[in-house]
């Protein structure tokens, strides 16, 4: 039996927080929100994550990880015990902004870095500082919108399968070895 890992605060520092995962501890990227497997639970795996995915993390100081593992899991949580409603309009807002980051090809961070300040700064002028705090509410951030970007993507990519499938005409699709053929990605050939 493989042995049982045991989170580590240290691993904060190469941009993971801790996750429950049936019943074992798991480190979650907080960068990409990839959960690694209990095996995966050590500091070669980690890095080596870190510095494929995401090597800028190295350079960002341990107080900032340490203050982004916060947030990171008071939104998972927030999330996870249902605090924003599907009805809530901050909500529709989030993944407004995420769509049309999408469809303009823009980077996913651009909504934390630009459009958020952008917007805060636009209602408190316009209408007041009160106003402000409630378009603070908007779950802007990287993560959020990267997350909202795939399950959006994962949908359309359903539609149009399950469209095809449906359909009377037969279809086919020829690629060439670059193709990456990964069986999530292409749920028609499965
Ligand atoms: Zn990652």
């Amino acid at each position: 039996m493989p042995k049982i890992r045991k989170w580590n605060d240290s691993y904060v520092g190469f941009g993971f927080t801790k996750v429950n995962r049936d019943d074992r501890e798991c480190a979650q990227c907080m960068y990409c929100s990839y959960v690694m497997s209990n095996e995966s639970l050590r500091p070669s795996k980690l890095q080596n994550h870190r510095d494929k995915n995401h090597p800028h993390v190295k350079d960002v100081d341990i107080g900032a990880l340490a203050a982004k593992r916060v947030r990171f899991d008071k939104e998972a949580t927030l999330t996870n015990f249902g605090f924003l409603p599907e009805e809530n309009p901050a909500l529709e807002c989030s993944y407004e902004v995420a769509y049309r980051v999408a469809k303009c090809k823009k980077p996913h961070t651009i909504a934390e870095d630009l459009i958020k300040p952008c917007a805060e700064k636009m209602v408190e002028l316009l209408i007041g500082p009160k106003e402000k705090r409630n378009m603070q509410q908007v779950p802007l951030s990287n993560s959020t919108i990267r997350r909202r970007i795939d399950d959006m993507a994962a949908v359309v990519c359903q539609q149009v399968c399950s469209e095809i499938k449906q359909s009377k005409l037969q279809a086919s699709l020829q690629l060439d070895e670059s193709t990456d053929t990964t069986l999530e990605r292409f749920p028609l050939i499965v």
